[in-house]
């Protein structure tokens, strides 16, 4: 079974201010069941407020969300606590993840007592998901406090909270970009291994190519709310089509997850997107655009495996 997402628009507030901006705009993909995807895009770009849409942490003001042929914003109660239980959101940040007051004991027991399972059997599910996310030793762990781990090691502990109920899907958004360059690879490492050991339908949002390239067999690239290009990674890598994921993807010198990657500049400042441009949201830092880059919001093009929303690949360029 696929998972369908077609998202119309979807408003969300940005930090800090009160206008609301559209996040997400006439998004639509579909994610076949065992897929990895990686979400691409600078920060700012939706790629976020995407992840939340797909796992209804927000709302979708308009068009709608499917998930095993039911509408995500129709489902009730019971079903949504279902959904919730089957969908999981890794965060970015281990510390803000978790309660402090917490022991990591607690921490993975509110998962299960929520999903009613009986005490008694609670702490083995514990030290399995512990070890299946590689931390040595899970006993040491259990009665000590977000505080007393390492970064690297609290975010083991965020997975395996998300691991425990087995879910089918997962996103992680941005799961190591605030950790230590030197222990990235390996939560990686345990990431790619536990969604592949589960058979788990992955989101992977990052601004960083080399590492959705590591772990992603298929990319999404977002600019401004909208999907630029989505196919195979490495046919991306390869040869980006869309003028954004080619400066994105020159902007990658050495494609390895221990060396990060500012998202690139690319002209001036990526625009208000309070305010974004008409037709094409890339236009104003597009070496490419041309006349009806203005007017025109360009459709998604079948180009091989590949989908691409630009006017160059529509056989209109009006040249
Ligand atoms: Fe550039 Fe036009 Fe293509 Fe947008 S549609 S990426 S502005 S060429
Ligand atoms: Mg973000």
């Amino acid at each position: 079974a696929k998972l369908h997402y077609k998202v119309g628009s979807a408003l969300s507030a940005m930090r800090g201010h009160s206008t609301v901006v559209k996040a997400v705009d006439g998004v639509s993909f579909d994610i076949r069941r065992g897929e990895s995807i990686g979400l691409l895009g600078e920060s700012g770009c939706g790629k976020s407020s995407m992840g939340r849409l797909l796992l209804k942490l927000e709302d979708v003001t308009d068009g709608n969300i499917n998930f095993e042929g039911s509408d995500l914003s129709g489902m009730g109660r019971e079903r949504l606590k279902k959904f919730r239980s089957q969908a999981q959101l890794i965060f970015q940040n281990p510390f803000d993840a978790v309660n402090p007051r917490f022991s990591i004991r607690a921490t993975l027991s509110e998962p299960l007592e929520n999903a009613g399972i009986p005490k008694k059997d609670r702490e083995a599910k514990i030290i399995a998901a512990l070890e299946l996310v590689k931390l040595p030793d899970p006993q040491q762990f259990l009665d000590r406090y977000p505080h007393q781990l390492s970064g690297g090691q609290l975010q083991r502990v965020v997975m395996a909270r998300a691991l425990i109920l087995e879910p089918e899907f997962v996103v992680a958004d941005e799961p190591v970009s605030m950790l230590d360059v030197s222990v990235r690879a390996g939560v990686l490492n345990v990431f790619r291994d536990v969604r592949d050991r589960l058979g788990l339908t992955a989101i992977y949002i990052s601004h960083d190519l080399a590492l959705v390239r590591y772990v992603c067999e298929r990319t999404i690239v977002m600019y401004l709310g909208r999907i630029m290009e989505d196919g195979p990674t490495e046919e991306i890598v390869r040869e980006p089509l869309h003028p954004y994921t080619k400066a994105l993807v020159s902007a990658v010198p050495v494609p390895h997850p221990d060396q990060s990657h500012e998202p690139l500049p690319i002209g001036r400042g990526a625009p208000d997107p309070r305010n974004p441009p008409s037709g094409c949201v890339f236009r104003d830092r597009c070496p490419k655009a041309f006349a009806r880059c203005a007017s025109d919001v360009p459709k998604p093009q079948t180009v091989g495996n590949r989908l691409v929303a630009c006017h160059l690949y529509d056989g209109e360029t009006g040249a």
